[in-house]
């Protein structure tokens, strides 16, 4: 299998928790490495344009408001099919539905305050990952 990279966003309501250690260590126990960390405070502007996806949508001010409130913890994570291992690590968008174990399951509080972000397809994942990094900070 080939090796694929995806993004990963720890959010405020879970960096502002002290949950970013046990974060990680779920996600590297499911099987990924850690390869590029950056831990920054976005502006309204990156974290809309980061969502610009999803600006019809009802939640969008909300949750581009939520982006911004505390430090977020920008990761690209690498291993076989990450994005799909990812977002079963994560669990499911809203905490109620996310499996057992799970990122979501364990720490989210609430559909908005959900503690992590994912890519959700390759294409996306290389494109999120190029939002944040330059490809020389990416050299294995
Ligand atoms: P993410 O893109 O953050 O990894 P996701 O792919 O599971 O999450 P999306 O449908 O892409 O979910 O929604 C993006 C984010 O918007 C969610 O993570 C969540 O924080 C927020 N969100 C989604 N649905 C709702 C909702 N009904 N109410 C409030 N916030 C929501
Ligand atoms: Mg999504």
């Amino acid at each position: 299998m080939v090796k694929q990279r995806t993004l990963s966003i720890i959010k405020p309501d879970a960096t502002r928790r002290g949950l970013t250690d046990a974060i990680n260590e779920k996600i590297e126990n499911g099987g990924l490495k850690i390869i590029a960390r950056k831990d920054i405070t976005l502006t309204q502007e990156q974290a809309g344009k980061f969502y610009e996806v999803h600006k019809e949508r009802p939640f969008y001010g909300e949750l581009v408001d939520s982006m911004i409130v505390a430090p977020v913890v920008v990761q690209v994570l690498e291993g076989e099919d990450a994005v799909t291992k990812y977002r079963n690590i994560m669990g499911d968008t809203d905490p109620a539905n996310a499996a057992p174990g799970t990122i979501r399951a364990e720490f989210a509080e609430s559909k908005g305050a959900n503690s992590v972000h994912g890519s959700d397809s390759a294409e996306n994942a290389m494109n999120e990952i190029l939002f944040f990094f330059k490809e020389e900070e990416l050299a294995d």
